[in-house]
């Protein structure tokens, strides 16, 4: 076989510790609490249906032509509408998939060596987004709300940025109380210290919407980043980023770079299903969906693991749970126990930057599976769990 030179940094390119975790989870038969998958049921596919037929016959050469790489005038104008905050269309840049939002913000702000903050824990694919730049990842301590202010303050000098996501955090489900907010945005005002605001699942609240977002505080300090995966279906690849004028022209020919442009074809298409107020009805159905979900998940939780020291949170929006098992148990160990007894879960140690994750942790999302897959499945779990205490 041939060998190839490569780049440095694709030599210091490794599979995501996850995937090769993750791919005994795959199996037949196995309930999966593990993937970030939302709920097909949620996906309005005959609404797309008819959304594809009329931009074809509408608008079908502009919809199969090149485009602006800012995106769709008309999609840039519904995301500053529905943003909380007073958004100029044009500070909108239209993204395949908000992981692109992290990828340019990476090649735009990242130089090899650069501080970036971020939570403990936080989303693993941001990590992956920021990793090709060669960052120096620096975690900031974190408790049930998010970032501890007192820590971000100490570690903000020469840092790059906080990478921060203050609604039903990916791993851990936790949000950001609205004190915290005031106090991390005055502090990273002070310090100078612009903040990546990653908010994929805001809209997926379950009683009340989340506190006003970070950016909505401060939109000259913040680059803003949205989806359309957890609302409409996240195999559409849209998503949007609100920076600035004084970054956006660079982050627009970062993208240029990327891709040219996000698949005007999707762009139109969305904006066809979302006219007439769709949102405004489809979205209170996911959220009563997860929310029944959650309320499986956790009654589930209290019954089997009556006795044992397991601690979880009861998320109040979002689609993951996140759970601390007995002393002495490491659930990365554990995953392959448990797949052997048909359940899947994500381990939490990889999603801290600094290698220091509890091995106790675990993320379960309590959206994937059905009311009666998340039973079967937790009883499962605590099966596992049960016996290898008795070990
Ligand atoms: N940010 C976070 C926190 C996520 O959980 C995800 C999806 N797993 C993304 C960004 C990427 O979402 P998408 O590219 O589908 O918009």
């Amino acid at each position: 076989m041939k060998t190839w030179k490569m780049a440095a940094r694709a030599e210091k390119m490794n599979p995501s510790v996850l995937r090769e975790i993750l791919k005994v989870t795959d199996l037949p038969g196995i309930i999966s609490l593990a993937g970030g998958l939302p709920s097909p049921k949620t996906f309005p596919i005959s609404a797309f249906a008819d959304a594809c037929a009329e931009v074809l016959k509408n608008d079908g050469a502009a919809a199969l032509q090149y485009a602006a790489s800012e995106g769709y005038g008309p999609l840039r104008q519904a995301v500053a509408d529905m943003l909380p905050w007073n958004v100029d269309p044009a500070q909108v840049l239209i993204t395949t998939g908000s992981q692109q939002g992290l990828d340019l913000v990476a090649k735009v702000l990242i130089d090899p060596g650069s501080r970036v903050l971020v939570e403990t824990p936080t989303y693993l694919g941001a990590l992956q987004a920021f990793g090709p730049m060669e960052p120096t990842p620096v975690s900031v301590a974190s408790d049930d709300e998010g970032v501890i202010v007192e820590d971000l303050i100490a570690k903000a000098k020469d840092s790059r940025f906080i990478y921060l996501l203050p609604n039903f955090q990916n791993p851990t489900g936790r949000t950001m109380s609205e004190a915290r907010r005031v106090a991390v945005s005055a502090a990273a005002e002070a310090a100078d210290l612009p903040i990546i605001e990653d908010n994929p699942y805001g809209d997926l609240w379950f009683d009340e919407a989340p506190p006003l977002p970070l950016t909505a505080r401060n939109p000259e300090g913040c680059i803003y980043l949205g989806s359309f995966s957890k609302v409409l279906a996240p195999g559409l690849r849209l998503g949007f980023l609100v920076a600035p004028k004084a970054i956006y022209p660079k982050l627009l020919q970062a993208k240029q770079a990327v891709d040219l442009h996000t698949p005007i074809f999707t762009q139109r298409m969305v904006v066809e299903v979302m006219k007439d107020g769709f949102l405004a009805r489809h979205v209170p159905t996911i959220r009563a969906l997860y929310k029944r979900q959650r309320d499986a998940m956790t009654a589930a939780l209290t019954r089997e693991m009556k006795g044992l020291d397991v601690t979880f949170n009861a998320p109040v929006g979002g689609m993951f749970m996140w759970a601390r098992l007995p002393e002495g148990i490491d659930t990365v160990k554990l995953l392959p126990k448990a797949v052997e007894r048909g359940v899947a879960f994500v381990p939490g140690a990889p999603f801290y930057a600094d290698g220091q994750g509890d091995p106790r942790t675990l993320r379960l999302s309590f959206v994937t599976a059905s009311v009666d897959e998340i039973d079967t499945a937790i009883a499962a779990l605590a099966a596992t769990l049960r016996e290898q205490l008795a070990h």
